[in-house]
Protein backbone atom coordinates (compact mmCIF):
# COMPACT_ATOMS: atom_id res chain seq x y z
CA UNK A 1 0.00 0.00 0.00
CA UNK A 2 1.50 3.52 -0.59
CA UNK A 3 -0.20 6.46 0.90
CA UNK A 4 2.15 9.16 -0.57
CA UNK A 5 0.41 11.68 -3.39
CA UNK A 6 2.20 12.38 -6.31
CA UNK A 7 4.86 15.13 -7.00
CA UNK A 8 2.27 16.32 -8.76
CA UNK A 9 -0.64 16.42 -6.43
CA UNK A 10 2.05 17.57 -4.13
CA UNK A 11 2.69 20.74 -5.81
CA UNK A 12 -0.87 21.11 -6.40
CA UNK A 13 -1.35 21.14 -2.60
CA UNK A 14 1.28 23.71 -2.37
CA UNK A 15 -0.59 25.88 -4.74
CA UNK A 16 -3.71 25.84 -2.79
CA UNK A 17 -1.71 26.94 -0.03
CA UNK A 18 -0.06 29.71 -1.34
CA UNK A 19 -3.11 30.89 -2.63
CA UNK A 20 -4.44 30.83 0.62
CA UNK A 21 -1.67 32.46 2.25
CA UNK A 22 -2.56 35.55 -0.14
CA UNK A 23 -5.82 35.74 -0.78
CA UNK A 24 -7.05 34.83 3.43
CA UNK A 25 -6.90 37.45 5.90
CA UNK A 26 -3.76 37.11 8.20
CA UNK A 27 -5.46 37.35 11.41
CA UNK A 28 -8.33 34.60 9.53
CA UNK A 29 -9.82 32.56 12.37
CA UNK A 30 -11.99 30.07 9.69
CA UNK A 31 -15.47 30.70 8.60
CA UNK A 32 -16.43 27.61 10.84
CA UNK A 33 -20.07 26.39 11.53
CA UNK A 34 -23.12 26.27 9.94
CA UNK A 35 -24.27 30.18 10.66
CA UNK A 36 -23.81 33.39 9.59
CA UNK A 37 -20.45 33.63 11.85
CA UNK A 38 -18.50 37.18 10.64
CA UNK A 39 -21.33 38.53 9.32
CA UNK A 40 -21.26 41.22 6.25
CA UNK A 41 -17.18 40.85 6.25
CA UNK A 42 -17.18 37.03 6.20
CA UNK A 43 -19.79 37.28 3.16
CA UNK A 44 -17.85 40.35 1.61
CA UNK A 45 -14.76 37.62 1.91
CA UNK A 46 -16.72 35.22 0.53
CA UNK A 47 -17.98 37.00 -2.37
CA UNK A 48 -14.28 37.68 -3.34
CA UNK A 49 -12.71 34.35 -2.77
CA UNK A 50 -15.26 32.86 -4.87
CA UNK A 51 -14.53 35.55 -7.66
CA UNK A 52 -10.92 34.32 -7.39
CA UNK A 53 -11.48 30.95 -7.23
CA UNK A 54 -14.12 30.97 -10.55
CA UNK A 55 -11.13 32.85 -11.90
CA UNK A 56 -8.88 29.71 -11.61
CA UNK A 57 -11.79 27.12 -12.55
CA UNK A 58 -11.22 25.57 -8.73
CA UNK A 59 -14.46 26.45 -8.01
CA UNK A 60 -15.83 23.07 -10.08
CA UNK A 61 -12.28 21.82 -10.99
CA UNK A 62 -13.81 18.59 -10.84
CA UNK A 63 -16.42 19.03 -13.50
CA UNK A 64 -15.35 18.73 -17.54
CA UNK A 65 -13.58 21.44 -19.36
CA UNK A 66 -16.46 22.12 -21.33
CA UNK A 67 -18.70 22.84 -18.97
CA UNK A 68 -16.21 25.26 -17.25
CA UNK A 69 -14.28 23.05 -15.04
CA UNK A 70 -10.39 21.99 -15.23
CA UNK A 71 -11.81 18.18 -15.48
CA UNK A 72 -9.65 17.75 -11.97
CA UNK A 73 -8.82 14.27 -10.74
CA UNK A 74 -10.77 12.80 -7.58
CA UNK A 75 -7.60 13.04 -6.00
CA UNK A 76 -6.77 16.79 -6.99
CA UNK A 77 -10.51 17.51 -5.58
CA UNK A 78 -9.78 16.08 -2.60
CA UNK A 79 -6.80 17.72 -2.01
CA UNK A 80 -8.56 21.33 -2.95
CA UNK A 81 -11.20 20.61 -0.45
CA UNK A 82 -8.58 19.37 1.85
CA UNK A 83 -6.86 22.51 2.01
CA UNK A 84 -9.80 25.04 1.61
CA UNK A 85 -11.77 23.12 4.64
CA UNK A 86 -8.03 23.19 7.05
CA UNK A 87 -8.36 26.77 6.72
CA UNK A 88 -12.00 27.34 7.09
CA UNK A 89 -11.78 29.02 3.90
CA UNK A 90 -15.02 30.78 2.28
CA UNK A 91 -16.22 29.52 -0.73
CA UNK A 92 -15.27 25.78 0.08
CA UNK A 93 -18.39 24.38 -0.28
CA UNK A 94 -21.41 24.97 -2.95
CA UNK A 95 -24.13 23.22 -3.62
CA UNK A 96 -24.70 24.47 -6.62
CA UNK A 97 -21.20 22.41 -7.35
CA UNK A 98 -22.02 19.74 -5.44
CA UNK A 99 -25.08 18.08 -6.46
CA UNK A 100 -27.15 20.57 -8.37
CA UNK A 101 -24.45 20.98 -11.56
CA UNK A 102 -24.46 17.51 -11.59
CA UNK A 103 -27.70 16.77 -11.74
CA UNK A 104 -28.21 19.46 -14.66
CA UNK A 105 -25.31 17.32 -16.37
CA UNK A 106 -26.72 14.32 -16.31
CA UNK A 107 -30.70 15.21 -16.85
CA UNK A 108 -30.43 18.58 -18.02
CA UNK A 109 -31.32 19.57 -21.54
CA UNK A 110 -28.31 21.24 -24.05
CA UNK A 111 -30.05 24.80 -23.31
CA UNK A 112 -30.58 23.73 -19.42
CA UNK A 113 -26.40 22.94 -19.38
CA UNK A 114 -25.36 26.17 -21.31
CA UNK A 115 -27.50 28.78 -19.21
CA UNK A 116 -26.84 27.45 -15.46
CA UNK A 117 -23.52 25.78 -15.43
CA UNK A 118 -21.12 28.47 -16.30
CA UNK A 119 -23.19 30.73 -13.73
CA UNK A 120 -22.08 28.27 -11.56
CA UNK A 121 -18.26 28.26 -12.41
CA UNK A 122 -18.38 31.49 -12.66
CA UNK A 123 -19.34 32.00 -8.74
CA UNK A 124 -22.62 34.27 -10.32
CA UNK A 125 -25.45 31.80 -9.16
CA UNK A 126 -25.19 30.90 -5.45
CA UNK A 127 -27.94 27.32 -4.83
CA UNK A 128 -29.68 26.25 -2.39
CA UNK A 129 -31.67 22.77 -2.01
CA UNK A 130 -35.24 22.57 -1.02
CA UNK A 131 -35.81 18.75 -0.02
CA UNK A 132 -36.85 18.86 3.52
CA UNK A 133 -40.38 18.92 4.71
CA UNK A 134 -41.62 19.32 8.19
CA UNK A 135 -43.34 15.75 7.31
CA UNK A 136 -40.15 14.99 5.25
CA UNK A 137 -36.60 14.60 6.30
CA UNK A 138 -35.39 10.58 6.37
CA UNK A 139 -38.15 9.66 4.47
CA UNK A 140 -37.69 12.45 1.80
CA UNK A 141 -39.79 10.80 -0.71
CA UNK A 142 -42.70 11.19 1.30
CA UNK A 143 -42.69 15.31 0.75
CA UNK A 144 -46.00 16.53 -0.15
CA UNK A 145 -44.91 20.09 -1.72
CA UNK A 146 -47.21 20.09 -4.80
CA UNK A 147 -46.22 20.69 -8.26
CA UNK A 148 -49.10 21.33 -10.46
CA UNK A 149 -48.78 21.95 -14.96
CA UNK A 150 -50.83 25.01 -15.69
CA UNK A 151 -50.36 26.29 -19.16
CA UNK A 152 -46.64 26.81 -19.49
CA UNK A 153 -46.24 27.15 -16.18
CA UNK A 154 -45.66 24.73 -13.11
CA UNK A 155 -47.67 26.15 -9.95
CA UNK A 156 -46.03 25.28 -6.64
CA UNK A 157 -47.50 25.40 -3.19
CA UNK A 158 -46.21 23.85 -0.03
CA UNK A 159 -43.77 24.54 2.51
CA UNK A 160 -39.74 23.34 3.20
CA UNK A 161 -38.01 23.71 5.98
CA UNK A 162 -33.69 23.89 7.07
CA UNK A 163 -33.11 25.53 3.78
CA UNK A 164 -29.37 26.59 4.19
CA UNK A 165 -28.51 29.46 2.91
CA UNK A 166 -32.10 30.31 1.42
CA UNK A 167 -31.44 34.04 1.96
CA UNK A 168 -28.38 34.29 0.25
CA UNK A 169 -29.25 31.69 -3.17
CA UNK A 170 -30.38 33.32 -5.96
CA UNK A 171 -32.01 29.74 -7.36
CA UNK A 172 -33.39 27.04 -5.42
CA UNK A 173 -33.40 23.37 -6.68
CA UNK A 174 -36.32 21.88 -5.30
CA UNK A 175 -38.33 18.50 -5.25
CA UNK A 176 -41.73 18.67 -5.65
CA UNK A 177 -44.88 16.38 -5.59
CA UNK A 178 -46.06 15.80 -9.25
CA UNK A 179 -48.52 12.88 -9.66
CA UNK A 180 -49.96 12.37 -6.05
CA UNK A 181 -51.70 9.34 -7.15
CA UNK A 182 -48.18 7.38 -7.88
CA UNK A 183 -46.41 5.76 -5.66
CA UNK A 184 -44.52 8.01 -3.06
CA UNK A 185 -40.92 7.42 -4.88
CA UNK A 186 -42.82 7.67 -8.32
CA UNK A 187 -44.31 10.82 -8.27
CA UNK A 188 -42.01 13.22 -7.76
CA UNK A 189 -39.93 15.96 -9.83
CA UNK A 190 -36.51 18.38 -9.54
CA UNK A 191 -37.59 22.23 -11.03
CA UNK A 192 -35.48 25.44 -10.89
CA UNK A 193 -36.24 28.02 -9.26
CA UNK A 194 -35.65 31.50 -8.79
CA UNK A 195 -35.61 33.04 -5.01
CA UNK A 196 -36.76 35.76 -5.94
CA UNK A 197 -40.20 34.43 -7.87
CA UNK A 198 -43.55 36.15 -6.74
CA UNK A 199 -45.12 33.67 -3.66
CA UNK A 200 -42.00 32.89 -2.09
CA UNK A 201 -41.43 33.48 1.58
CA UNK A 202 -38.28 32.89 3.62
CA UNK A 203 -38.68 33.15 6.95
CA UNK A 204 -35.16 32.55 8.59
CA UNK A 205 -34.84 30.05 12.19
CA UNK A 206 -32.44 30.73 14.32
CA UNK A 207 -30.45 27.60 15.57
CA UNK A 208 -28.98 27.25 19.38
CA UNK A 209 -25.62 28.44 18.39
CA UNK A 210 -27.80 31.96 17.55
CA UNK A 211 -27.10 31.63 14.06
CA UNK A 212 -29.81 31.68 11.41
CA UNK A 213 -27.92 29.94 8.57
CA UNK A 214 -31.24 27.81 7.89
CA UNK A 215 -34.74 29.07 6.91
CA UNK A 216 -38.16 28.15 5.76
CA UNK A 217 -39.45 28.29 3.04
CA UNK A 218 -43.04 28.61 2.27
CA UNK A 219 -44.47 28.80 -1.57
CA UNK A 220 -47.63 30.08 -2.32
CA UNK A 221 -49.07 30.11 -5.95
CA UNK A 222 -45.25 30.14 -7.14
CA UNK A 223 -45.25 29.80 -11.10
CA UNK A 224 -42.43 28.19 -12.36
CA UNK A 225 -41.43 27.83 -16.06
CA UNK A 226 -41.89 24.48 -17.38
CA UNK A 227 -38.14 24.68 -18.83
CA UNK A 228 -36.95 24.97 -15.18
CA UNK A 229 -38.25 20.96 -14.67
CA UNK A 230 -34.81 19.64 -15.24
CA UNK A 231 -35.27 15.74 -16.37
CA UNK A 232 -38.02 13.79 -17.14
CA UNK A 233 -41.27 14.29 -15.08
CA UNK A 234 -42.25 11.96 -12.00
CA UNK A 235 -38.51 10.32 -12.04
CA UNK A 236 -37.01 13.29 -9.97
CA UNK A 237 -36.43 10.68 -6.84
CA UNK A 238 -34.13 8.94 -8.61
CA UNK A 239 -32.44 11.89 -9.56
CA UNK A 240 -32.02 13.43 -6.35
CA UNK A 241 -30.75 9.59 -5.08
CA UNK A 242 -28.11 9.85 -7.67
CA UNK A 243 -27.47 13.48 -6.61
CA UNK A 244 -26.90 13.12 -3.33
CA UNK A 245 -23.86 11.00 -4.30
CA UNK A 246 -21.91 13.55 -4.99
CA UNK A 247 -21.83 14.99 -1.49
CA UNK A 248 -20.35 13.03 0.83
CA UNK A 249 -16.73 12.20 0.33
CA UNK A 250 -16.40 13.17 4.27
CA UNK A 251 -12.99 14.86 4.05
CA UNK A 252 -13.96 18.51 5.13
CA UNK A 253 -14.88 17.27 8.90
CA UNK A 254 -11.25 15.85 8.71
CA UNK A 255 -9.09 18.47 7.82
CA UNK A 256 -11.39 20.76 9.52
CA UNK A 257 -10.91 18.71 12.86
CA UNK A 258 -7.04 18.56 12.59
CA UNK A 259 -6.81 22.35 12.41
CA UNK A 260 -9.00 22.26 15.41
CA UNK A 261 -6.90 19.92 17.47
CA UNK A 262 -3.46 21.53 16.55
CA UNK A 263 -4.86 24.83 18.09
CA UNK A 264 -5.97 22.99 21.21
CA UNK A 265 -2.68 21.12 21.38
CA UNK A 266 -1.28 24.57 21.31
CA UNK A 267 -3.17 26.39 23.71
CA UNK A 268 -2.40 23.29 26.01
CA UNK A 269 1.38 23.98 25.28
CA UNK A 270 1.45 27.74 25.92
CA UNK A 271 -0.59 27.34 29.38
CA UNK A 272 1.23 28.80 31.94
CA UNK A 273 -1.03 26.41 34.64
CA UNK A 274 1.67 23.90 34.49
CA UNK A 275 -1.37 21.32 35.80
CA UNK A 276 -3.19 21.95 32.55
CA UNK A 277 -0.38 21.22 30.69
CA UNK A 278 0.01 17.91 32.77
CA UNK A 279 -3.84 17.09 33.22
CA UNK A 280 -3.38 13.15 32.47
CA UNK A 281 -7.14 13.48 31.22
CA UNK A 282 -6.72 16.08 29.00
CA UNK A 283 -3.80 14.70 27.22
CA UNK A 284 -5.34 10.59 27.15
CA UNK A 285 -8.55 12.81 25.02
CA UNK A 286 -6.37 15.08 22.85
CA UNK A 287 -4.45 11.69 22.25
CA UNK A 288 -7.60 9.55 20.96
CA UNK A 289 -8.77 12.53 18.76
CA UNK A 290 -5.73 12.58 17.08
CA UNK A 291 -5.78 8.86 16.71
CA UNK A 292 -9.22 9.27 15.44
CA UNK A 293 -8.05 12.08 12.93
CA UNK A 294 -5.70 10.46 11.47
CA UNK A 295 -8.07 6.94 10.91
CA UNK A 296 -10.93 9.37 9.41
CA UNK A 297 -8.38 10.75 6.97
CA UNK A 298 -7.92 7.97 5.78
CA UNK A 299 -11.15 6.95 5.27
CA UNK A 300 -12.17 9.79 3.38
CA UNK A 301 -9.35 9.45 0.99
CA UNK A 302 -9.83 5.87 0.93
CA UNK A 303 -13.15 7.31 -1.69
CA UNK A 304 -11.65 9.79 -4.23
CA UNK A 305 -8.65 6.62 -4.64
CA UNK A 306 -11.92 4.02 -5.34
CA UNK A 307 -13.51 6.24 -7.52
CA UNK A 308 -10.09 7.10 -9.59
CA UNK A 309 -9.94 3.20 -10.08
CA UNK A 310 -13.69 3.88 -11.60
CA UNK A 311 -15.40 1.63 -8.36
CA UNK A 312 -18.50 3.70 -7.26
CA UNK A 313 -18.45 4.30 -3.61
CA UNK A 314 -21.66 3.93 -1.69
CA UNK A 315 -22.02 2.79 1.77
CA UNK A 316 -18.08 3.48 2.14
CA UNK A 317 -18.98 7.52 2.20
CA UNK A 318 -21.88 6.89 4.65
CA UNK A 319 -18.79 5.20 6.91
CA UNK A 320 -17.00 8.80 6.51
CA UNK A 321 -20.09 10.81 6.68
CA UNK A 322 -20.97 8.77 9.90
CA UNK A 323 -17.34 8.90 11.63
CA UNK A 324 -16.35 12.38 10.60
CA UNK A 325 -19.95 14.01 11.66
CA UNK A 326 -19.37 11.92 15.43
CA UNK A 327 -15.85 12.81 15.42
CA UNK A 328 -16.60 16.55 15.10
CA UNK A 329 -18.76 16.55 18.06
CA UNK A 330 -16.24 14.46 19.89
CA UNK A 331 -13.42 16.93 19.14
CA UNK A 332 -15.47 20.11 19.91
CA UNK A 333 -16.60 18.26 23.80
CA UNK A 334 -12.70 17.68 24.22
CA UNK A 335 -12.08 21.15 23.12
CA UNK A 336 -14.68 23.10 25.70
CA UNK A 337 -13.64 20.34 28.36
CA UNK A 338 -10.01 21.72 27.56
CA UNK A 339 -10.96 25.05 27.82
CA UNK A 340 -12.44 24.75 31.55
CA UNK A 341 -15.22 27.29 32.31
CA UNK A 342 -14.10 29.86 29.63
CA UNK A 343 -14.52 27.58 27.13
CA UNK A 344 -18.34 28.43 27.21
CA UNK A 345 -17.59 32.07 26.72
CA UNK A 346 -18.60 33.44 22.90
CA UNK A 347 -16.69 34.38 20.27
CA UNK A 348 -16.45 38.54 20.74
CA UNK A 349 -15.78 38.13 24.51
CA UNK A 350 -12.49 39.07 25.50
CA UNK A 351 -11.90 36.48 27.83
CA UNK A 352 -12.71 33.65 25.07
CA UNK A 353 -9.44 31.36 24.56
CA UNK A 354 -9.32 30.86 20.62
CA UNK A 355 -11.65 33.24 20.07
CA UNK A 356 -14.79 31.58 21.38
CA UNK A 357 -14.23 29.05 18.08
CA UNK A 358 -14.81 25.73 20.51
CA UNK A 359 -18.11 27.52 21.73
CA UNK A 360 -19.29 27.75 18.59
CA UNK A 361 -18.44 24.33 17.02
CA UNK A 362 -19.71 22.56 20.60
CA UNK A 363 -23.12 24.31 19.53
CA UNK A 364 -23.18 24.00 15.99
CA UNK A 365 -21.91 20.64 16.28
CA UNK A 366 -25.07 19.17 17.33
CA UNK A 367 -26.55 19.38 13.68
CA UNK A 368 -23.78 17.42 11.78
CA UNK A 369 -24.89 14.56 12.99
CA UNK A 370 -28.36 15.77 11.14
CA UNK A 371 -27.55 17.57 8.20
CA UNK A 372 -26.67 15.68 4.75
CA UNK A 373 -28.24 11.98 6.65
CA UNK A 374 -28.66 11.48 9.84
CA UNK A 375 -26.55 8.96 11.59
CA UNK A 376 -28.94 6.72 12.51
CA UNK A 377 -29.71 6.61 8.50
CA UNK A 378 -25.81 6.17 7.24
CA UNK A 379 -25.70 3.22 10.23
CA UNK A 380 -28.39 1.52 8.28
CA UNK A 381 -26.75 2.33 4.77
CA UNK A 382 -23.92 0.85 6.56
CA UNK A 383 -25.60 -2.06 7.84
CA UNK A 384 -27.78 -3.10 4.66
CA UNK A 385 -25.59 -2.37 1.48
CA UNK A 386 -22.08 -2.73 3.29
CA UNK A 387 -22.56 -5.58 5.73
CA UNK A 388 -25.35 -7.21 3.76
CA UNK A 389 -27.64 -7.37 6.48
CA UNK A 390 -31.57 -7.61 5.87
CA UNK A 391 -33.27 -4.22 6.24
CA UNK A 392 -34.32 -3.45 9.86
C1 LIG B 1 -27.63 22.20 9.72
C2 LIG B 1 -28.63 21.58 8.81
C3 LIG B 1 -28.68 22.00 7.49
C4 LIG B 1 -29.64 21.44 6.64
N1 LIG B 1 -29.71 21.91 5.36
C5 LIG B 1 -30.69 21.44 4.56
C6 LIG B 1 -30.84 21.99 3.24
O1 LIG B 1 -30.10 22.89 2.81
N2 LIG B 1 -31.85 21.52 2.47
C7 LIG B 1 -32.70 20.53 2.89
O2 LIG B 1 -33.57 20.14 2.14
N3 LIG B 1 -32.57 19.99 4.14
C8 LIG B 1 -31.59 20.44 4.97
N4 LIG B 1 -31.47 19.92 6.24
C9 LIG B 1 -32.43 18.92 6.69
C10 LIG B 1 -31.83 17.54 6.89
O3 LIG B 1 -31.57 16.93 5.64
C11 LIG B 1 -32.84 16.75 7.74
O4 LIG B 1 -32.90 17.39 9.00
C12 LIG B 1 -32.41 15.31 7.91
O5 LIG B 1 -32.51 14.62 6.69
C13 LIG B 1 -33.28 14.60 8.97
O6 LIG B 1 -34.63 14.77 8.70
P1 LIG B 1 -35.62 15.30 9.85
O7 LIG B 1 -35.03 16.52 10.46
O8 LIG B 1 -36.96 15.39 9.25
O9 LIG B 1 -35.60 14.18 10.96
P2 LIG B 1 -36.40 12.80 10.91
O10 LIG B 1 -36.21 12.14 9.60
O11 LIG B 1 -37.80 13.06 11.37
O12 LIG B 1 -35.64 11.97 11.99
C14 LIG B 1 -35.88 12.08 13.40
C15 LIG B 1 -35.06 11.02 14.11
O13 LIG B 1 -35.51 9.71 13.68
C16 LIG B 1 -34.43 8.97 13.14
N5 LIG B 1 -34.89 8.17 12.01
C17 LIG B 1 -35.66 8.58 10.98
N6 LIG B 1 -35.86 7.57 10.12
C18 LIG B 1 -35.19 6.50 10.59
C19 LIG B 1 -35.00 5.17 10.15
N7 LIG B 1 -35.56 4.74 9.01
N8 LIG B 1 -34.25 4.34 10.90
C20 LIG B 1 -33.70 4.77 12.06
N9 LIG B 1 -33.83 6.04 12.55
C21 LIG B 1 -34.57 6.88 11.82
C22 LIG B 1 -33.43 10.00 12.65
O14 LIG B 1 -32.13 9.47 12.58
C23 LIG B 1 -33.57 11.07 13.72
O15 LIG B 1 -32.80 10.73 14.85
C24 LIG B 1 -30.52 20.44 7.10
C25 LIG B 1 -30.44 20.02 8.43
C26 LIG B 1 -29.52 20.58 9.28
C27 LIG B 1 -29.46 20.11 10.70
Amino acid sequence: MDFRFTPEQEQFREEVREFLRQELPADWQGAGGYGDEGGEATRELSRRMMAKLAERKWLAMAWPEEYGGLAASHMQQLIYNEEMSYQGAPGSFSMGVAWVGPAIMLYGTDEQKQRYLPRITGGEDVWCTLYSEPEAGSDLASLQTKAVRDGDDFVINGQKIWTSNAQGSQWGWLAARTDPEAPKHKGISTFMVSMDTPGITIRPLINMAGQSGFSEVFFENVRVPKENLVGELNRGWYQVAVALDFERSGIQAYAGGRRTLERLIEFVQQHPDETVRRNPMLRMRLADRAVELAAGTYIAYRIPWMQSQGMIPNYEASISKLYGSELTQRLALTGVQLLGTYGGLEPGSKWAPLHGRLERSYLSSVASTIAAGTSEVQRSIIATRGLGLPRG
